[in-house]
C-alpha cells in the first residue's frame, strides 16, 4: 500500500518551496513569510518571523544556515508561511485595505503549481490555514510562558481562544501587546508607515523607533541617520493610513504639521507608541466573524480598564475605522533594516 502524505508534509517537503524559503530568508527578505491565515493576526507571524530571524542570525551571517537547523516546527512554519505568501493573490491598493483583511489566495496558482484538481488545493490552502494558525497561538503560549513571563497578567486573555473556520484565534489586542513586549525586550526597532492624505493629496511619512532601553516599554523615536550601522537587525513595520478631517485645512504637507502631530501624538507619555497600537488594537472586533464577542474580563479587571480606554483613545485621538484622522494600522510584517529603511529614508552622504 502506497502511503498518502499528508497535505502538510506535501508543502512542507516540496523542494522548490523549501529552497526559495530558504533563499528569502537567509537574504533577510523577511517580507516573503507575511501569511494569510484567515484570522487577521498579521502581527503574530510578524512578531514569528524576526524571533526566528534573530535566533538563526549569526549563523545565516557566517553563510552556514541550513533548513536542517530549524526544529521541526520552525521548518513548518517557514515553509508554510512562505506558501500563504507567495500565493497570495496581487496586492491591492493600500486605500482599500483595513486591518480586518480577508484572505486572498490565488487558488489557480496553487493548482498549477502542485498540478492538483481545485478540491484539493481548497483543501490544502485550508489545512495549511489552520496549521498556521495553531503554530501562532502555539507560540504566544510559549512566549508567555519563557521570554515575557513577567507579563503574566495578559495570560486570562491569552487563554480566550475562539475557532474561526476551523482557525484557531486569540484576540487581537492580546497579540498586539504580546508583539509589542517581545519587539522591546529583544530590542527590534518598529517603524510606522503612515500614508497621510488630504485633499485628494497622498504623502507617506515614516517614522522610525527603538527601545529606550533605560525606560521600561518604552519606545522612543529616531532618526534614519542614528540607527544605520543596525542594517542586519529585523524589524517591525507598521502601516497604515490617516485621513485629514480639517474642513478648513489648506493642505497638510505644507508645513509638515501633521507630520509633527503625529510624532507629538505618539511621543505623549512613557508609552506612546503602545498606547497607539492599543487604541488600533481595541477599536474593531477582537474575534473574526462573532463581532458581538469581546474579552471576559472577570479574571483580569485591571486590563479591562484599559481596553476600555484603548477603545475610547481610538474613536477621539483618530485611531479607529471610523476615525482615521491619526493613524489607523492596516498591515504590520515583517522586515529588516537592510532590506526596508534605505528606500524610505534616504541617508545624506
Ligand atoms: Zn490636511
Amino acid at each position: 500500500m502506497v502511503e498518502q502524505k499528508s497535505k502538510i508534509d506535501l508543502v512542507v517537503t516540496h523542494p522548490q518551496l523549501q529552497s526559495e524559503a530558504l533563499l528569502f530568508f537567509t537574504q533577510g527578505d523577511l517580507k516573503n513569510f507575511d501569511a494569510l491565515v484567515g484570522e487577521q493576526a498579521c502581527q503574530i507571524r510578524a512578531t514569528m518571523i524576526t524571533d526566528l530571524y534573530d535566533k538563526y542570525v549569526d549563523s545565516i551571517k557566517n553563510n552556514t544556515f541550513g533548513l536542517e537547523m530549524l526544529t521541526g516546527e520552525e521548518k513548518t512554519f517557514l515553509v508554510l508561511t512562505y506558501f500563504l505568501t507567495k500565493f497570495k493573490q496581487q496586492e491591492h491598493p493600500l486605500e482599500q485595505k483595513e486591518l480586518i483583511m480577508i484572505c486572498r489566495i490565488d487558488l489557480q496558482k496553487i493548482m498549477d503549481f502542485f498540478h492538483m484538481q481545485k478540491n484539493s488545493a481548497v483543501v490544502t490552502l485550508h489545512e495549511v490555514q489552520v496549521k498556521v494558525a495553531e503554530l501562532s497561538v502555539n507560540y504566544l503560549n510559549l512566549l508567555l510562558n519563557t521570554k515575557l513571563s513577567s507579563h503574566q497578567e495578559l495570560k486570562p486573555l491569552l487563554m480566550q481562544q475562539h475557532l474561526s473556520g476551523g482557525r484557531v484565534t486569540v484576540g487581537c489586542y492580546i497579540s498586539m501587546m504580546l508583539m509589542y513586549y517581545d519587539a522591546f525586550k529583544n530590542n527590534r526597532p518598529i517603524v510606522i508607515k503612515v500614508e497621510r492624505e488630504c485633499k485628494n493629496q497622498v504623502k507617506t511619512i515614516n517614522f522610525i523607533y527603538t527601545p529606550n532601553l533605560g525606560e521600561k516599554d518604552c519606545y522612543i523615536q529616531q532618526t534614519a541617520q542614528s540607527i544605520k550601522k543596525t542594517g542586519n537587525q529585523p524589524v517591525l513595520i507598521i502601516e497604515g493610513k490617516s485621513t485629514c478631517t480639517d474642513q478648513a485645512c489648506r493642505g497638510c504637507f505644507e508645513h509638515e504639521n501633521f507630520s509633527h502631530k503625529l510624532q507629538q501624538t505618539i511621543k505623549a507619555g512613557p508609552q506612546g507608541l503602545l498606547r497607539v497600537l492599543c487604541a488600533n488594537a481595541a477599536q474593531h472586533a477582537q474575534f473574526i466573524g462573532q463581532d458581538d464577542l469581546s474579552y471576559d474580563f472577570s479574571q483580569a479587571p485591571q486590563l479591562g480598564q484599559t481596553y476600555a480606554k484603548s477603545k475610547e483613545i481610538a474613536e477621539h485621538e483618530g485611531y479607529s475605522l471610523h476615525n482615521p484622522s491619526t493613524f489607523l494600522v492596516q498591515h504590520i510584517y515583517a522586515s529588516t533594516l537592510a532590506k526596508e529603511i534605505y528606500s524610505f529614508f534616504p541617508i545624506p552622504q
